[in-house]
């Protein structure tokens, strides 16, 4: 299965907490990194204080089923979080599903296609660079949901 997956930080050095968070996807069992964006620099959300954030998107080919997949990632997360105490929203890592092929999965733990991927920016940025044509499940073409959002506030990096 394809899989896309956003990685965001703010802490700790975010550009290698991105990076060490990418290896440990690419070393898991049952997962291959396929590709990853260029990374994009943004503040927070909502005024929330903190420093700006590093995100990128990466493409897998994964034989985890979903909730693996979730599992996966909140492992990944909890290795690498919150070595210190935080501001409030602040992170040293977050990994969200962002698609899984082109299943929509509606559960309490999990909602994929990520609910507010196509409000931000700093998913869909990274996302039309690894596939402009890409159509999302729920959410129609990206290329149109790009064009609803405002862009002056990212910059690639
Ligand atoms: P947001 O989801 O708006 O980006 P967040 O990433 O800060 O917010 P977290 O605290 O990292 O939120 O995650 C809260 C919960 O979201 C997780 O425990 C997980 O069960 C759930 N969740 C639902 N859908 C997804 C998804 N597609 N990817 C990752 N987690 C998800
Ligand atoms: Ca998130
Ligand atoms: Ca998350």
């Amino acid at each position: 299965m394809l899989a896309f997956i956003g990685l965001g930080s703010n802490l700790d050095n975010p550009r290698s907490q991105i990076n060490k968070a990418l290896s440990a996807l690419d070393q898991a069992q049952k997962v291959a990194l396929i590709q990853a964006s260029s990374f994009y620099r943004s503040k927070p959300l909502l005024d929330m204080p903190g420093p700006d954030y590093l995100n990128i998107v990466c493409k897998i080919d994964t034989s985890l089923e979903v909730l693996e997949l979730l599992d996966l990632c909140q492992h990944i997360e909890n290795k690498q979080h919150r070595v210190r105490g935080v501001h409030w929203g602040s992170r040293t890592i977050d990994l969200d599903i962002l698609l899984y092929g082109d299943e929509i999965h509606k559960t309490q733990r999990l909602t994929v296609p990520h609910p507010e991927m196509i409000n931000r920016s700093f998913v869909l940025l990274p996302l039309a660079e690894i596939d402009p044509t890409l159509e999302l499940p729920t959410f129609g073409a990206l290329r149109t949901c790009l064009e609803q959002l405002e862009l002056s506030d990212i910059e690639k990096i």
